[in-house]
């Protein structure tokens, strides 16, 4: 290996020595990904660096070792790459800190051919994706795990009052009743800082707890959602669900041997509806016996179908592994991924058909490129997907698309966008502030059910219902104002008021909210009481 070495003061005097060929790769992916607004450049090579050798470099580090490329010829000098590099990391712009936890390798009941299976992984996980990296280092503790995520994002310089709850590894329904509960306390023993006696007392302690839980998400399948599940879920905290869909064609779901139908994914996104949870789905693209025609006729019957019509959607084209039975399709001859550029095609012609209440949160899946054998390889595909957009003047409208993140804001400017749209079992309104330029500072999505019976929860069965409500701006400590900047001006209580206006307007007598645990005291501010799963007012 061919290394780049100089000397370095920082961590005690020595010589830095960095594989330069890696170095170089990563530096050079990052310049030509261009300004990707907000992101953190030096986090982002680190971060790949990181994934091939395991080193962090540091930022001095990076930025040294661009000057030395730079002086070497193996990359142009871009003062405006160098000032992004040593550029401050943007706070979370988001507004929370996510952090990801994952479960312990289990079986899944599925059999899907295009899923890999690694030995010590959770089923569908890769050992060097950087999420299952860090929890085998943790191995699989899920105290461990949330505390070295909070503390790591402190030793940033990022807020983490608030802590939206990720947790992934196959499919949380298979796995055991008590250790689902026992890896939620766990995870809410380290943001509370202290150990509770149960899930319940830990769950309380979080109410007032230095890092609150502000968002809970699990990963399931389809046929794993009943209304006995959806009490569960609810019970445990969790506020949404992000459901495998794959596919929206019978066909292609049997030849990928998903064990599920398209019925399956209508009932499943009607009863999580209806009990007000966010639906994020993941859809695939060139699945085995899918051609991009047909996926993006599939594509389209997820805004067509009013049963499906998710509020958050990752977009996983197939990525062919070595550890799955599709790899046996590809040797045979039976199995082949798209070239680069259609894949680039079609998933620039989906964007522009996402409805604006929909947020597309990734267009690939990350794997570390040496597992992938075949297809696409690039980890930078939105950005090739943008340029490709750009070039030919197509547009998506997505939430992802036109938020403000860190941005700040005039809220005299701000202008409320109210979109409704119908599903199987609601009227759904989104309501959005939006700036001049028709950038979103923040929103809110309210469902009103159209049959008290399809609400599998008896609480809230006469109840509107607040899904979610999302302002955005950098996430500052509770309590705490930032000027102009969206999270701290109000945005949340004038949407939740207007909210309450149209259901009152439309006749219902209360309104309920799938609150986190962490921000039900926000919400006792405006009038809400704890029932048993949900909180709700009187209107
Ligand atoms: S259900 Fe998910 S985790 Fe299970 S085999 Fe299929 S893709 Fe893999
Ligand atoms: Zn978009």
């Amino acid at each position: 290996m061919e290394v780049l070495s100089w000397s370095s003061r920082e961590r005690v005097e020595r010589t830095v020595v960095l594989n330069k060929a890696l170095l170089l790769e990563v530096l050079r992916a990052a310049w030509e990904e261009g300004d990707a607004s907000g992101s953190d450049v030096y986090a982002r090579v680190a971060r790949r660096y990181a994934r091939h050798t395991g080193y962090v470099p540091s930022k001095t580090e990076v930025v040294s070792g661009y000057r030395a490329l730079v002086a070497e010829g193996a990359l142009p000098f871009d003062r405006e790459f160098l000032r992004r590099l040593q550029r401050k990391p943007v706070r979370t712009s988001s507004g929370v800190a996510p952090v990801t936890v994952l479960t312990k390798p289990y079986p899944c009941p599925g059999k899907c051919i295009f899923c890999p299976t690694f030995i010590n992984m959770p089923k569908s996980y890769v050992p060097d994706e950087p999420g299952a990296q860090r929890a085998l280092q943790n191995e699989f503790d899920p105290y461990r795990q949330t505390l070295s995520r909070i503390r790591a994002f402190e030793a940033i310089g990022h807020d983490a009052s608030k802590v939206e709850l990720l947790i992934l590894g196959g499919t949380w329904s298979a796995y055991p009743r008590d250790y689902q509960e026992w890896f939620i306390k766990r995870c809410f023993d380290a943001m509370n800082g202290v150990e509770a006696a149960s899930l319940e007392e830990a769950q309380r302690l979080n109410e007032t707890a230095p890092h609150r839980n502000v968002g809970l998400v699990i990963e399931t399948r389809p046929d794993a959602i009943s209304p006995r599940e959806i009490v569960r879920l609810r019970r445990l905290g969790v506020t949404k669900v992000q459901l495998g869909l794959q596919s929206l064609d019978d066909r292609i779901l049997a030849l990928n041997k998903r064990g599920h139908t398209v019925e399956d994914t209508r009932r499943a996104i009607r009863l999580l509806r209806a009990a007000g949870f966010k639906i994020v789905v993941h859809w695939m693209a060139n699945l085995y016996g899918a051609t991009p025609a047909s996926d993006y006729e599939d594509f389209l019957r997820l805004w067509k179908d009013p049963a499906i019509r998710p509020d958050e959607l990752k977009i996983y084209p197939t990525s062919l592994l070595e550890n799955t039975e599709l790899y046996q399709y590809w040797l045979e001859g039976k199995y082949q991924p798209y070239e680069e550029q259609v894949l680039v095609d079609l998933i620039a012609r989906c964007k522009t058909q996402v409805p604006r209440y929909c947020r597309i949160n990734r267009v690939f899946r990350d794997i570390p490129t040496p597992h992938i054998v075949a297809g696409n390889k690039k980890t930078n595909l939105r950005q090739l997907v943008h340029a490709y957009m750009a070039e030919r003047g197509m547009q998506c409208q997505c939430i992802r698309c036109r938020e403000i993140r860190h941005q700040r804001v005039d809220p005299a400017t701000l202008r409320l966008d109210v979109l409704t749209y119908e599903t199987d079992v609601t009227r759904e309104y989104f309501l959005s502030f939006v700036t001049p330029e028709n950038r979103i500072a923040g929103f809110l999505r309210l469902a009103l059910p159209q049959t008290p019976d399809v609400v599998p929860v008896e609480e809230i069965r006469h109840a509107a219902m607040i899904r979610e409500v999302h302002v955005y701006g950098p996430a500052l400590p509770l309590g705490t104002d930032g000027e102009g900047e969206a999270q701290h001006s109000g945005l949340g209580r004038r949407l939740i008021a207007q909210a309450m206006a149209i259901a009152r307007e439309a006749g219902y007598r209360e309104i309920g909210v799938i609150a986190a645990i962490g921000t039900r005291n926000y919400y006792r501010r405006l009038g809400f009481e704890l029932r048993e799963l949900y909180m709700v007012r009187s209107l």
